[in-house]
């Protein structure tokens, strides 16, 4: 599928120095070091087309587009790629409720969500790759994970055993355990193995799709999905027959912290499983967003959206500058008081930039790079934005630099 358009992004004179990026919260070192020419290769788990795009969808792919702008910066030929799961329990779910077809739902959500990142100013993956386009691919993975004895069958669904890789689990089992029912999972099930065992192939079901296959009529399993997308668009055809002397499969694995368990960890064992060597070297994960003091989800009914925002006459830019006053992994609140403040916030530096002659340009841009070096701190490299469009800096350098590095780094096309 084609991705949303993608933008131009401004240069950075080459007396910025752009040191390596550090991410607290990945798993590794943390130093993200790659520069020039090397290879940078992001997976960004996508939405399931329900729902798009309220503002924990946004701000989780807004962390990573600073993420793909910054190792870009660094002169890294960044391979994004980013996953679509039209087909999935929560979308069949929300089209039999709704009495819409499944298709049609996915088709709209995914346009009104293809307008939203490009609203918001965020490039475009590479790839974008729904479930629904790869499905022989799925088959194929699923065969050779039978073939090296990951698999067995329940009632003709078929299930990944987990148990080699349950060491590692990034929580305690009786934490996954819970977890694994919230999101999904079936524990309880008579015949697993082990508890946690995710299916990887559903036999068909009255009522629901189904794709035919060597493992009969039916539909994937979610983490399948994204092992295979992953491997399939950053590695190339030839995915399963990878060199086995390579310590990481691809960079990075991003999303939000509430897919840590079992998402990301069932969908890294799948694809060491298949192909023997460990999946990401680090995986990223974003808060989440409540609204006014409360968790923001689809029961409670308090999903805030990007489009209403916009059809409400918001600017794009304010709701994005307002999402970066928080630190990406921090979970926070939503309010109308914090994308009126951005509104004030953008206000005022367009008013400094809309200035004959200032001062002070290097130094704010390098503020700026320095605050997401470290840990993507982008309230830091807000509070500098904001101290110096108040300051009182006539000079005899022109507003351009400042606002060509806004638009890089940042985002914030003003
Ligand atoms: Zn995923």
């Amino acid at each position: 599928m084609n991705s949303w358009p993608t933008t131009y992004l401004p240069p950075l004179d080459a007396r910025f120095n752009v040191p390596p990026l550090l991410i607290e919260a990945a798993r590794g070192s943390g130093l993200l070091s790659q520069s020039n020419g090397e290879k940078f290769d992001m997976y960004v788990c996508g939405i399931t087309p329900y729902d798009a795009t309220h503002l924990g969808h946004a701000a989780t792919y807004l962390t990573f587009d600073l993420i793909n702008r910054y190792m870009r910066i660094r002169g890294c030929e960044v391979n994004f790629v980013e996953n679509i799961t039209d087909i999935d329990d929560p979308l069949l779910e929300r089209a039999k409720r709704d009495n819409v077809d499944w298709k049609d739902l996915a088709a709209s959500q995914i346009a009104l969500y293809e307008a939203d990142m490009t609203a918001l100013h965020i490039l475009p993956p590479k790839d974008f790759v729904p479930v629904t386009e790869v499905m022989p691919l799925v088959e194929s993975a699923i065969s050779q994970l039978v073939a090296r004895g990951f698999t067995y069958t329940i009632e003709n669904d078929l299930y990944f055993d987990c148990s080699s890789f349950i060491t590692d689990l990034p929580i305690s089992y009786e934490q996954a355990l819970s977890i694994f029912a919230e999101r999904g999972g079936d524990p309880e099930r008579l015949g697993k193995r082990d508890a946690l065992d995710p299916v990887l192939w559903i036999a068909h079901r009255e009522g629901e799709p189904k794709w035919n296959s060597v493992h009969g009529a039916g539909r994937p399993g979610w983490h399948i999905e994204c092992s295979v997308i992953a491997l399939r668009y950053l590695l190339g055809e030839s995915f399963l027959k990878q060199d086995r002397t390579k310590e990481f499969l691809i960079t990075l694995q991003g999303g939000g912290s509430d897919l840590i368990f079992p998402h990301h960890f069932m969908s890294g064992a799948l694809s060491e499983a298949l192909t023997g060597i460990s999946f990401a070297e680090h995986f990223v994960h974003t808060g989440m967003v409540g609204l006014d003091g409360e968790k923001m989800s689809k029961s409670k009914g308090n999903l805030v959206f990007v489009s209403k925002l916009l059809e409400e006459g918001r600017e794009a830019v304010a709701i994005r500058h307002a999402l970066l006053t928080s630190h990406y992994a921090s979970d926070r609140m939503w309010s109308d008081e914090i994308l009126k403040k951005s509104e004030a916030s953008i206000d005022l530096i367009r008013k400094a930039l809309a200035k004959d002659g200032v001062a002070g340009t290097h130094s704010l841009i390098s503020e700026i790079i320095l605050a997401l070096a470290d840990d993507l701190d982008t309230p830091r490299a807000l509070q500098s934005i904001e101290t110096w469009a108040l300051g009182n800096h006539n000079g005899d350098e022109t507003t351009g630099e400042i606002a060509r590095a806004l638009d890089l780094l940042l985002g914030l096309a003003l």
